[in-house]
């Protein structure tokens, strides 16, 4: 399907976990043709760099416990940003459609009259999955995945975890590295067993990613020692099957293979 982009029209842009070899064609097309460019804090270096001279690159923040600019603001920016013509790329880490906002600002700008479009990315669950080989259903071990967040938009931690009791549920816990203690009890709290398998991955899908492995009992210890990257929590038996051999080495032997 061709994507042609007009004027007054903006890309809502998954950039998946950091690496730019893991971003869709459509994602680096809209990048490449991208005249302003919003972009939270979990873009990558190298991503941004793909953008062209001249563009307009504008961060919008929005990591844990650092400023970032109000939703409100980015939202009337992308309005008058489109209304001058220039071709909006709003560029999301992992997935938009993952904790990505990406309901409210289409809402937005559409209601002022702006076309939107979704390109989809490579969320931090199958980015972390994909890293150290483990999959996210699993027969006999896994028939569900769910993406959840420990907290709830005003702070509070998520209150409803009964998704959690099934054994063969596996949950990848968004914004959850804050909350690990808590997030331990109200799993247990929820029937889940505290012996059943749990990982920590930190900046998933880039160099940097780092493996911690435990139990539900021990989530607090599995984030004790992050090293600051965005933290992905997975709950459930194929985090036994885990390990660390990471995406630099599977790109190496699939080139050497193809050498
Ligand atoms: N839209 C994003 C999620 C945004 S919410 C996606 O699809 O991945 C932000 C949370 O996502 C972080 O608190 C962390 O839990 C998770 N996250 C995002 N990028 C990550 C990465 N590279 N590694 C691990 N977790 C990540």
């Amino acid at each position: 399907m061709p994507h042609e982009v007009k004027p007054g029209f903006v890309q809502l842009v998954g950039a998946g976990p950091g690496a730019a070899d893991l971003l869709t064609l459509r994602a680096l097309r809209a990048i490449e043709g991208a005249q302003a460019l919003l972009y939270d804090a979990l873009i990558s270096e190298e991503v941004l760099a793909l953008a062209p001279q001249g563009c307009l690159k504008i961060q919008t923040g929005k990591r844990a416990g650092r400023v970032s600019m109000k939703q409100e603001t980015i939202n009337r920016l992308m309005l008058r940003l489109a209304r001058r013509g220039l071709k909006v790329v709003r560029l999301k880490g992992g997935d938009p459609s993952v904790f990505g906002r990406v309901g409210e600002e289409a809402d937005f700008l559409n209601a002022h009259g702006i076309a939107t479009a979704v390109v989809p990315g490579v969320t931090a669950a199958c980015a972390a999955a994909a890293q150290f080989n483990f999959p996210l259903t699993h027969r006999r071990q896994a028939r569900r995945v769910v993406f959840t967040t420990a907290r709830l938009e005003a702070g509070a931690l998520q209150a409803d975890w009964s998704s959690a009791a099934d054994p063969e549920t596996t949950l990848a816990i968004y914004m959850g590295g804050g909350a690990a203690e808590e997030l331990s009890q109200r799993l247990i709290e929820a029937g889940r067993a505290a012996s059943t398998p749990a990982l920590a991955v930190e900046s998933a899908g880039t160099p940097r990613a780092r493996l911690r492995r435990g139990t539900v009992g021990e989530l607090a210890r599995l984030v004790e020692d992050g090293e600051g990257g965005p933290v992905l929590l997975v709950i459930g038996e194929v985090a036994a099957l885990a390990d660390v051999r990471e995406i630099g080495d599977t790109l190496d032997a699939a080139r050497a293979l193809s050498a």
